[in-house]
């Protein structure tokens, strides 16, 4: 049998909505692993437990937990049966020394965590014992401050736990626990790691992409599918809205000077996107624009782009360099996706230097000529959903 303990951060989780995240966390682990023949998955005070029967790869179990935000770490656990009465812990020094023999290791530490405190030993005293075993069987020696190899006893539900290796998990807040958000995700290297940034806090996200066809072609779309089957791996299940945008560009076209065309298309993009967010159940759009690194990223034209949703537009990577943002990129894998050659439909029919500073008033000039509700009805009407589980 293999058991895992996830461990969470407590202060993240404080507080009255501790309960429904370690619930939110609990289900999530669930799903996650239920392919790998999970034969008990409890929360335990302060942690989670799962145990699965049989031998699933380790290395399976450990991708799926280092994808699923709101553990902080985990490690794999072995169990020996304590009694509170009369504590011996013979049986529990046996299994370590058994567990260590074949390891290459100099020093070590023990350290004792009580969270039962019905146990009646203190944790130091459980350290003594067990560490003096290990050195008299081993010939190791104790360094408390920089040890080899570091061995946590967890004491819970008449239970002692030990793991020899501590992973890192992700961090983050459980998937939901945040609510639901629509990404707009493009091709690029910038919204898919806006979107992991939000994933990470907690959101569930809905992708809204706007493709340029039959003006374009299809390259865009495919690397979208790419990114939200790659991010999929986070939140297990995916919605993705593809929409259909070229013919609303060319009546922008018609009626528009091409300076002011990328902030029109941005303002009915916003139009688009809140709608089908509404529809969703989501409190909030998510971009990944960064201040000033495009012509329609200066504070001017964020300014009027962001006069057009009525519920909140969260820009994750408004402070980011471009370099912090590919490093972020290359660290979660979306990078060589979003490095694949492309047509994004915001390059149709735009000039070499739109307009930085685009006014209100010319905007709301040219969208008056528009049929904006009937544009957008359309859209709306001609999205294609496309459904992602791991
Ligand atoms: P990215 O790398 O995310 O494409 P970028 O630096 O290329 O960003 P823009 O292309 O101006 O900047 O896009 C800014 C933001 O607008 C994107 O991060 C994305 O949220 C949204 N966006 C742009 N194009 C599209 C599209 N075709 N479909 C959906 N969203 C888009
Ligand atoms: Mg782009």
């Amino acid at each position: 049998m293999i058991a895992v303990f996830v461990h969470y951060h407590e202060l993240a989780l404080k507080g009255r909505n501790r309960g429904y995240f370690e619930r939110r966390l609990l289900h999530h682990l669930q799903t996650a692993l239920r392919h790998l023949n999970i034969a008990q998955a409890e929360a335990l005070p302060g942690r989670i437990l799962i145990v699965f029967a049989g031998h699933p790869q380790r290395e399976l179990i450990q991708e799926r937990i280092q994808h699923t935000f709101g553990v902080a770490n985990f490690a794999f656990v072995q169990d020996i049966p304590v009694d509170y009465t009369s504590p011996d812990l013979t049986p529990l020094c046996k299994a370590i020394e058994h567990e260590v023999r074949s390891l290459s290791f100099e020093t070590f530490r023990i350290t004792t965590k009580r969270a039962d405190k019905r146990f009646p030993l203190p944790s130091i005293e459980v350290n003594r014992v067990v560490g003096a075993y290990i050195c008299q069987q081993t010939g190791k020696r104790v360094s408390l401050t920089d040890p080899d190899m570091n061995i946590v006893i967890e004491i819970v539900n008449r239970h002692a736990y030990f793991s020899l290796n501590r992973l890192p998990g992700p961090g983050g807040l459980p998937t939901g626990t945040s609510g639901r958000v629509a990404c707009l995700l493009s091709g690029g290297i910038d919204s898919p790691v806006a979107a992991y940034r939000m994933m990470k806090r907690g959101c569930r996200v809905v992708f809204v992409h706007f493709h340029g066809r039959p003006y374009l072609t299809r390259a865009s779309e495919e690397k979208v599918r790419d990114l939200v089957e790659h991010l999929t791996r986070y939140q297990l299940t995916s919605r993705l809205y593809l929409i259909p945008f070229g013919e609303t560009q060319r009546q922008i076209v018609l009626g528009s000077p091409a300076s002011l065309r990328i902030v029109l298309y941005r303002r009915m993009m916003m139009r688009i996107a809140e709608t089908l967010a509404t529809r969703e159940r989501c409190w909030a759009l998510v971009t990944g624009e960064s201040l000033g690194q495009v012509a329609s990223q200066t504070p001017e034209n964020l300014r009027v782009i962001d006069e057009v949703p009525h519920i909140p537009v969260l820009r994750p990577l408004i402070g980011m360099d471009k370099q912090e943002i590919v490093s972020e990129a290359q660290r979660i894998g979306s990078f060589e996706i979003s490095i694949e050659p492309d047509q994004d439909c915001c390059t149709l029919f735009v000039p070499p230097h739109p307009n930085t500073k685009c006014q209100r008033n010319e905007i709301q000039a040219v969208e008056q000529r528009l049929n904006i509700s009937l544009l957008l009805q359309e859209c709306v009407e001609k999205a294609e959903v496309v459904e992602y589980s791991l």
